[in-house]
């Protein structure tokens, strides 16, 4: 891919922070014309810090754009009959936009059987077997349907730097419902050439290197890393792993040295993960506006 920046060697910065800061401003000016403040719930299970820390965050994103938040904490050792009615109730409540449930969850609940008792209409994360089923049938709009939010950021911020998909090879590097299968569908139905690989994917740097479009949702540093051998010159580089490495949060990718080899990347923090949580904002808007 042509870099767009000739007289410097950096690769062009795919700035999801500053996209985010936007789409919420736009997110905030449309719940303002809404008859009432749409309202999302989530389902957070047990004392996980992490996923306490992205839920406040969560609440931090809506509070911002005007939508209501509320926070259902259930304990660890909660029942799957009991989440599942507690899902149903929210269902029924006229006054609740969007439903969520926090993953991870405990071993003993079925994540699956619970995104699926959400009403499809509520789905914000765009996770229920209705809103997959649109997905992969082709049926969709990506700027009014329940899609899930990092695939979607990963477009919106594609698109907004205007990156061709058509008939560039697409290596996605992670096979999970929430990241890797939509986005390959999403890049699929964009005309692109789209693999996905995983941890037992062979040859996989060669895999990488040939990559126009390489897209990284790992998050095992040190035990996987994308280093400037890993990429094609001139590839479009997108890193959505989340690590904790020596005390701070990174990506899957050296940053520094494979900006000094491809067009475009994406910086962690500052690159998918905002264009996630904008987009979480945008469905729970849709759901809202439908
Ligand atoms: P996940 O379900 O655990 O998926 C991880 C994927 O990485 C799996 O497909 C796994 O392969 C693959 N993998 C693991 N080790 C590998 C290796 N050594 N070589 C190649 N592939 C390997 O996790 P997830 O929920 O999709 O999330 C993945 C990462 O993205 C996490 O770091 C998460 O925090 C981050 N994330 C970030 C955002 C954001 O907004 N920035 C949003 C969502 C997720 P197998 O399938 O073979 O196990």
């Amino acid at each position: 891919m042509k870099r767009n920046n000739s007289e410097s060697q950096m690769a062009v910065l795919l700035n999801g922070k500053a996209l985010a800061r936007g789409i919420r401003l736009k997110i905030k000016e449309r719940v303002e014309q809404l008859p009432k403040p749409p309202k999302l719930s989530v389902l957070l299970v047990g004392e996980d810090p992490a996923s306490l820390a992205y839920v406040f965050g969560k609440q931090r994103d809506c509070q911002e754009v005007g939508i209501e938040f509320e926070l259902h904490r259930l304990p660890e050792e909660v029942r799957q009959g009991e989440l599942e009615e507690k899902i149903r109730s929210l269902n029924r409540d006229p006054s609740v936009t969007g439903i969520m449930i926090q993953l991870p969850l405990p071993k003993h609940l079925d994540p699956l059987q619970l995104v699926s008792t959400i009403d499809p209409k509520k789905d914000v994360d765009g996770l229920h077997p209705v809103n997959v089923g649109r997905l992969w049938l082709g049926s969709y709009d990506l700027d009014r349907d329940l899609l899930p939010c990092t695939p979607k950021g990963i477009m919106k911020l594609l698109d907004h730097y205007s990156i061709p998909l058509r008939g560039k090879l697409v290596v996605i590097v992670n096979r999970s419902n929430l990241v890797g299968k939509p986005l390959a569908k999403l890049m699929l139905d964009r005309d692109a050439t789209v693999m996905l690989c995983h941890s037992k994917t062979h040859n996989l740097q060669e895999r990488m290197r040939e990559a126009d479009v390489l897209v990284t949702a790992v998050g095992r540093r040190p035990q996987f890393v994308v280093d400037a051998e890993h990429v094609k010159e001139g590839a479009v580089v997108v890193d959505v792993g989340i690590s904790y490495h020596e005390g701070r949060l990174v990506g899957d990718v050296l940053f520094e040295r494979v900006s000094e080899k491809v067009s475009y990347i994406t910086p962690v923090p500052g690159g998918v993960g905002p264009m996630t949580r904008a987009m979480l904002l945008q469905n729970v808007l849709l759901a809202a506006e439908r």
